[in-house]
């Protein structure tokens, strides 16, 4: 194979040699299968088409310097996905099935596994749909389990800078007790309009508020929202906010490393006493925030001088990265090393 250019790769699709596949038909899941088609055949009354009916992961795995490669808290994407599949009334993988689909994938492309020293990783999606065909609105009777391996480049290429983020109050991405707590595609499509509107004015992200009152911080579009101010680490807790694990995973980490965490309702008035902020997630671990802007006060706020990360924030993504490269003692066992075999 041509060599690609690691450290040039960016965070899209790039075709690897093979997926891995298992259908759950009959009531019960059949044989794992190594494929080399990009392609599903699907029918086309199948619910995840028509009502939305699948759920997806995301998790890296990662080259050390050791030469070893390590997945990331593979068993709480495994989870993660149980809790979207039970809301959507779908069959999901147990954990050991979701664990051996992802390490296949990843061996089945060891070649895709970016080298230690490009900062790039391999990105692994796992995803479930609906396959069996259905007219009224319910639960399919066949699913569709795939995992899928595509290697990205380092978030920041020209180093870790501060994004600029915007308040969306004209638009919601999840309801208060709706589907902001899984990880379902749904979310996302509602996010996108949203999204396109901030990139448009020049904002990297936008920041979505409750929405019911709008009073309480919920998240970004696809990464958790954190605030460090007086040795704490503040972070949203709220049924409409999507469980990061690599939120859960920098709670663990503040708490180590001195800080106080706490996880409860955070008021839009607390924007401006935060020393830092950032968005938090397995694509960047954490984007710092430089500046929000809010346009129902015409006002921005600014963190540090927006343009140098904060040193907590500097603190917390060494320590998060070191411990996925295998350079930071994992103490608390997150790493499961893949063997290439
Ligand atoms: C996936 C996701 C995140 C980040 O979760 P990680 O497990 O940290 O990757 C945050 N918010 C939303 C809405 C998501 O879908």
């Amino acid at each position: 194979m041509k060599e690609l250019n690691w450290s040039g790769l960016g965070f899209g699709y790039v075709k690897t040699d093979y997926n891995v596949r298992c259908a759950w038909k009959d009531g019960k899941w059949g044989e794992v299968t190594v494929t080399n088609d990009e392609y599903i055949p699907i029918h086309m009354a199948a619910t995840c088409l028509h009502y939305g009916q699948e759920a997806f992961e995301g998790l890296k795995a990662f080259r050390g310097k050791d030469g070893k490669v390590r997945l990331f808290r593979v068993d709480e994407n495994a989870k993660r996905l149980r809790s979207s599949a039970d809301y959507l009334l779908m069959e999901a993988p147990s954990e050991e099935l979701f664990t051996e689909m992802v390490i296949k994938a990843i061996q089945a492309n060891a070649r895709f596994i970016p080298p230690y020293e490009s900062g790039a990783s391999l990105y692994v999606r796992p995803l479930l749909i609906g396959t069996g065909a259905q007219v009224g609105v319910k639960a399919a009777d066949e699913y569709l389990f795939l995992v899928f391996v595509t290697p990205v480049g380092p978030y920041f290429k020209e180093g870790f800078k501060p994004i600029p983020v915007i308040i969306d109050r004209d638009h919601d991405r999840a309801a208060p007790l709706g589907t902001g707590h899984v990880k379902v595609g749904g979310n996302y499509a509602a996010s996108i309009y949203s999204g396109e509107l901030a990139h448009e004015k020049g904002y990297s992200s936008v920041l979505y508020l409750d929405a019911k009152q709008k009073k309480y911080i919920d998240e970004c579009n696809a990464a958790n929202f954190f605030g460090i101010r007086d040795g704490k680490y503040i972070t949203p807790n709220s049924h409409s906010v999507l469980p990061s694990i690599t939120n859960l995973s920098l709670r663990q980490l503040a708490s180590d490393l001195g800080l106080k965490v706490e996880n409860r309702e955070v008021e839009v008035d607390e924007l401006p006493t935060f020393e830092e902020c950032g968005a938090c997630g397995t694509a960047a671990v954490i984007s710092a925030i430089g500046s929000i802007y809010d346009p129902m006060l015409d006002k921005t706020y600014v963190y540090g001088n927006g343009k140098e990360v904060g040193s907590w924030s500097k603190k917390l993504y060494d320590t998060l990265r070191g411990i996925q490269y295998g350079e930071v003692e994992d103490v608390h066992g997150w790493t499961k090393e893949v063997i290439l075999g």
